[in-house]
């Protein structure tokens, strides 16, 4: 009997039905359309509808050492990946070219593969062209993963599997949309379509001193790979932020062994995305396993000691530490939608069909503002992905985003949220039980907007989800 295997298309966790999963009570065996339809990914949280089939050869392939290798001699040397076609290429057509290969890059190119195989791909990226899942940096000390192990297809890979050329260290630094050309590393590319999935990039803070240079940002698999060569060895970490992003490693660092101490404007953990009462009960969960927190205070200052930085904050504490992780948000850049004339506000505009003001330009992922909404989420580029891949290939398709819930991966207290839109007129009503907490954002009227649970409260997620008001409503 042979059995099928899947692949999380978020973090690459998979399900081999002839193993099952009998830790969750899925018995050896279990074929996937018998596993239940509210399962959920045990790494990452996402539904079986994120779950692929996959070539086996592809999980075996994992990291190889060519790759490994070009991350340990950076900077690394822009390259070419292109695979022998196995499907025939139409060469006289103009190729679809994606610039970015993050999650919303790799998974738009399997969508647009699944409706056409003849068009050729190139897929262009400043990073080395790994597949991994960017929801994973930040629990992947408790995973037990180095950062390799974080990736699980090469650009090489990805190229055979896609049937595309991937240029791997490749900057475009010009569009010219009225001759729909491009400029990558001083070669002019011509294309048919083009997709900007360029994601985000962090927010730079402006913190004076000499011990600047402690401190990390990490946006790709290659800034944590240099953090995690950093920390070794080290004990103290400042981390600047207790968002999504802060809390998150906060709560992987700390369960590793390190000492956390976190600095933030704000009065609270988590303060735009949770009410009051919900971010106590993350903040009392991670205090009790040592985080230390400090806020309504910004560091001003880092300085260099003997024994590694001294952070100055704006109400004047001093905080030593051996090195310093900045976590104060993410924003799109827009520096190539401004070269290309491309209408943006917070991020690329796009309608529903992920059409920029340009003809044949695209955009998705943390990069894109579609129909009003810009979402830093897997959710919503997962269901960009499946409607551009659509759209590339000549049908018509919109997206319509339902309930999107986040899943904040702050283990020591469990956190799912759906925050309310912005703005929004309403009230959160909010039961305490220890350190769960259920609370609805309630319209006068009494629509449910949003919804928070901590603890043993996010139980309730697919009730609460089934209930909340639809994002594209
Ligand atoms: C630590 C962490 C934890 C997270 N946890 C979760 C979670 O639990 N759940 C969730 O839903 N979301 C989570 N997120 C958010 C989620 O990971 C992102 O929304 C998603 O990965 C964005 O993917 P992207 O492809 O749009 O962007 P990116 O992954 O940033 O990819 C951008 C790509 O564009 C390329 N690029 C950019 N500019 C150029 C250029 N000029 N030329 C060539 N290439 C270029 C880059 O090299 C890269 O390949 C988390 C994010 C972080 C950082």
């Amino acid at each position: 009997m042979s059995y099928n295997i899947l692949e999380c298309m978020v973090c690459g966790f998979i399900y081999d039905e002839g193993k099952g999963l009998p830790k969750e009570g899925i018995p050896a065996g279990t074929r996937w359309e018998d596993v239940p339809e509210n399962w959920e990914c045990p790494d990452c949280g996402v539904g079986k509808s994120d779950f692929e089939m996959v070539a086996i050869s592809r999980i075996a392939v994992a990291v190889n050492k060519q790759v490994i290798d070009s991350v340990k001699s950076e900077p690394a040397i822009a390259a070419v990946v292109e695979k022998p076609s196995v499907i025939e290429i139409d060469r006289s057509r103009k190729p679809v070219v994606i610039v970015g290969t993050g999650l919303a890059g790799y998974h738009l190119a399997r969508e647009f593969r699944k409706h056409d195989q003849k068009t050729p791909l190139i897929m262009i990226t400043s990073d080395d062209g790994r597949l991994y899942s960017k929801p994973m940096l930040s629990v992947a000390f408790a995973k037990g993963k180095q950062p390799d192990q974080l990736a699980s297809a090469t650009a090489a890979d990805m190229a055979d599997e896609l049937q595309a050329e991937i240029r791997i260290f490749n900057k475009v630094t010009e569009i010219y949309s009225d001759r729909q050309l491009l400029r990558v590393d001083g070669e002019i590319i011509e294309y048919g379509k083009l997709v900007l999935a360029t994601g985000a990039k962090f927010v730079e803070s402006s913190i004076s001193g000499d011990g600047i240079n402690s401190i990390y940002n990490i946006n790709d698999l290659l800034d944590y790979t240099r953090f995690r060569t950093a920390i070794v060895g080290k004990k103290k970490v400042l981390i600047i932020g207790a968002g999504l992003i802060g809390s998150e490693y906060a709560n992987d660092l700390v369960q590793s062994g390190y000492s956390i101490e976190v600095v933030e404007p704000m009065s609270t953990v988590l303060g735009t995305l949770l009410p009051q009462q919900a971010s106590l009960a993350v903040q009392e969960n991670l205090e009790k396993s040592g985080v230390k927190y400090n806020f309504g205070t910004v560091v001003e200052k880092i300085d260099k000691t003997v024994k590694g930085i001294e952070a100055t904050l704006t109400n004047g504490k001093v905080i030593e530490a051996d090195i310093v992780l900045s976590a104060i948000g993410v924003r799109p850049d827009l520096k190539l939608a401004n070269v290309a004339n491309l209408k943006s506000n917070r991020g690329v505009l796009t309608d529903r069909s992920l059409q920029t003001s340009a003809e044949n330009i695209y955009a998705l992922g943390d990069c894109a503002e579609v129909d009003g909404n810009l979402l830093f989420y897997v959710s919503p580029l997962m269901e960009s992905a499946r409607v551009l891949g659509k759209v590339l290939s000549g049908q018509q398709a919109q997206v319509n985003y339902g309930v999107m819930p986040i899943m904040i991966k702050t283990t020591l207290c469990p956190v799912v949220v759906v925050p309310p839109p912005k703005d929004s007129d309403g009230e959160w009503l909010v039961k305490v039980d220890g350190c769960n907490v259920h609370a609805r954002f309630i319209t006068s009227e009494g629509k449910l907007l949003g919804f928070a649970l901590t603890g043993d409260a996010v139980g309730e997620k697919d009730v609460l989800s089934s209930k909340t008001q639809h994002i594209m409503g």
